[in-house]
């Protein structure tokens, strides 16, 4: 089953607080959920990611379609069983990842081809086949094919995108209806690039193919903060409000609280969980590179009062000391830190929405940073 309730809104914002309802599970949102790219969550198991708080997380479809590839995933019945995680789980289309990773992607009516970045063999992904990938790995939510450009790019380039997304989505949804377990949901992904009434052109479009949930793609690829909040300020007022509006691939918390703000519901990025193995430690008070000649004798936690494993069981030297060493155990506890503060980030987030303190809270939020 699929089902979206907003349970309260914000007097003073777009921000709402609501609750996901999945075969896997219920998730309340505003959500950020871990990516486990290759079926797994860098360094962390499913009980590590559970006791941090995640409850939803996401897979990456191109990864997973090439290795192991979906033969062997559909003899575990599907991701769940596979990994482990019994909780929901979201993947993308794959789109994405063939424009960013694999080698001479190239786009026709019928669908991309590429070239695996793993082996140089050719691929063709179709709105069907994406599809099909993802029922194979049992999604909650799966996402539509789109055509991913490059940051900047021109308007004719981006209309172009967005006239073949729009194209694949509508196939994705026939595809999606004729297969459909009646437990998933698809999300349609709007673009537009920079451009303001692309935008709105590619919100209309898809609402008029009426999907379940709505994701914002093509944010984050490396323009202006302010540009990209302004792009999502022009397309999620148009969203349905009683559908999960997501932001794909967005990012800090600064931005994912002024997202919020503007009516997001759901979030992903690597930066919690790539950022750790670098050694980049978030706290309420900003980042910490734990690499810091100052913690090498330093006995307090990463992050006094945080309630997550390992602030409650090591020291900034244990952590310094695993870093430096290039111990295995550093990913690990790093990465548990980090994925606990973006969801209790989260969870502060919805509980300041519901008791309509959201204001407030965002205020508090970066009168914190600046300590
Ligand atoms: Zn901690």
């Amino acid at each position: 089953m699929f089902d979206f309730k907003v349970i309260a809104e914000s007097e003073t914002s777009q921000a709402r607080a609501g609750l996901l309802q999945t075969t896997h599970g219920v998730v309340e949102t505003p959500v950020f959920m871990p990516v486990g790219t290759r079926g797994s969550v860098k360094s962390v198991s499913p009980e590590e990611l559970l006791a941090a708080g995640a409850r939803i997380i996401l897979g990456n479809t191109y990864h997973l379609y090439l290795r192991p590839g979906c033969e062997v995933i559909r003899r575990f019945a599907g991701l769940h069983r596979f990994m482990h995680w019994d909780g929901p789980i979201l993947t993308d289309s794959g789109g994405f990842q063939v424009f960013s990773l694999a080698k001479l992607a190239k786009v026709s009516d019928e669908g991309v081809t590429f070239q695996s970045h793993l082996d140089g063999s050719s691929h063709l992904l179709t709105p069907s086949k994406v599809i099909d990938i993802q029922n194979c790995l049992g999604a909650d939510i799966m996402m539509c094919l789109d055509d991913c450009i490059q940051y900047p790019a021109s308007r004719e380039d981006t209309m172009a995108a967005l006239e073949m997304t729009i194209k694949w989505a509508d196939e994705c949804k026939q595809a999606w209806q004729e297969t459909r377990k009646a437990d998933n949901a698809l999300f349609g992904i709007v673009q537009g690039g920079m451009f303001k009434d692309l935008r709105e052109q590619s919100a209309e479009a898809l609402m008029k193919i009426d999907f379940p949930g709505y994701a914002v793609g093509g944010l984050s690829v490396g323009e202006p903060a302010d540009l990209m909040l302004e792009m999502a300020d022009c397309t999620l007022p148009n969203l349905p409000k009683t559908k999960p509006r997501y932001i794909m691939g967005v990012g800090t918390l600064g931005n994912i609280i002024e997202l919020v703000a503007l009516g997001a519901d759901m979030f992903d990025c690597v930066l919690p969980t790539r950022n750790a193995r670098n050694g980049q430690m978030f706290t309420q008070h900003g980042t910490v590179n734990i690499s810091n000649a100052q913690y090498k004798e330093d006995p307090e936690p990463l992050e006094p009062g945080c309630e997550c494993y390992t602030c409650r069981h090591y020291s900034r030297a244990y952590l310094r000391h695993l870093y430096m060493a290039r111990e295995l155990l550093s990913y690990r506890l790093n990465t548990i830190h980090n994925i606990h503060h973006f969801i209790r980030f989260m969870k502060q987030v919805r509980k300041a929405i519901v008791a309509d303190e959201f204001e407030s809270f965002r205020k508090n939020f970066y009168r914190k940073l600046e300590n």
